[in-house]
């Protein structure tokens, strides 16, 4: 088989995910692993006995190969592959891994996935589907955010609930504290930034009691894809790769403020101390200031203050 020209000298990176019975995730990971290889594809591929979640980026004519190939398994025959721009030299290496759990919740053991994917699952709903029903059901709907509290500082669907969680293993104990039961009678739409961690987090919501669960076919990605800044959705979008966030339109709103002074701003900085893994807001004149780049928590101001004083 023949290459174009620009299969060859162009690049892309490839997001998916399937949620499919996989009886020997080792053997999975040893060919994808071995395929990526050969294809001369880097990025990270998570597998579990639930399925595959990955980003891999290189040459155009390898990623075409590379989804002809992993379709060949009859679990990913359906699996859809997000395209997008960049290269093998967005990623630092190749990763390939065998985990618990392809989206990390720490509940491996509730999970139950079949051919047609996770059972017991939120519905789905296509961006049209999402303004139909709040369009019917008004102010009852409520938009539950399926993300780290982090992301949504920045960007959120409009009067959103914004669970506390710095990570996806919070859930858990965030859904059992109560905080939630008010919504477990009410449409509830959960969602994130590609609907990966939807998928889990609504079968956990659903288990826990919350009758009617909804989930965004391809997330807050598709959504502002289809209704840009005219639609449910305001402000930026948190991304995990370079850029950290981008927008849908030039009308999109500033949500973020900046931790030490308030004023307007989407850019995430690192906490002063290196020993911090945060990330913080700030504006460009308080990130420059050492004194003020700093989390908020004690030993980092403390940081913060020493550093500034020995400059
Ligand atoms: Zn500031
Ligand atoms: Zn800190």
């Amino acid at each position: 088989m023949g290459h174009s020209a620009t299969d060859l000298t162009e690049t892309r990176i490839l997001l998916y995910y399937c949620f499919t019975p996989i009886e020997d995730p080792t053997a999975v990971m040893l060919w994808q692993r071995a395929l990526c290889e050969q294809l001369e594809l880097k990025g990270r591929i998570l597998i579990s006995e639930h399925g595959i979640n990955g980003t891999v980026g290189g040459s155009l004519a390898s990623c075409k190969q590379y989804v002809r190939r992993t379709r060949e398994f009859p679990g990913f025959k359906n699996m859809e592959f997000k395209w997008s721009q960049g290269g093998a030299d967005d990623f630092p290496r190749l990763s390939v891994k065998v985990r618990d759990e392809i989206v990390s919740f720490g509940a491996p053991g509730e999970l139950k996935v079949d051919e047609n994917g996770v059972v017991g699952g939120g519905k789905h709903l296509k961006p049209e589907e999402v303004n139909k029903l709040v369009e019917e059901r008004g102010d009852d709907v409520v938009f539950f955010d399926g993300r780290n509290a982090m992301e949504a500082e920045i960007g959120k669907f409009k009067n959103a609930v914004v669970p506390d969680v710095n990570t996806t293993h919070d859930f858990i104990k965030e859904l059992e504290s109560g905080k939630y039961d008010w919504m477990k009678d009410k449409p509830v739409i959960s969602y994130c930034t590609g609907g990966i961690r939807c998928e889990v987090l609504s079968s956990l919501m659903k288990n826990r009691g919350f009758e009617e669960v909804y989930q965004i076919d391809g997330g807050i990605v598709r959504y502002g894809e289809k209704y840009g800044d005219s639609g449910l959705w305001e402000g930026s979008l948190y991304v995990f790769d370079r850029r950290m966030h981008m927008e849908f339109s030039s009308d999109a709103k500033v949500l973020g403020r900046c931790r030490s002074c308030q004023a307007e701003t989407n850019d995430f900085h690192n906490c002063v101390n290196d020993q911090c893994r945060e990330q913080i807001l700030l504006c460009n004149d308080c990130a420059a200031d050492t004194q003020k780049a700093h989390c908020g928590r004690p030993e980092c101001a403390e940081i913060a203050e020493k550093l500034e004083s020995a400059s």
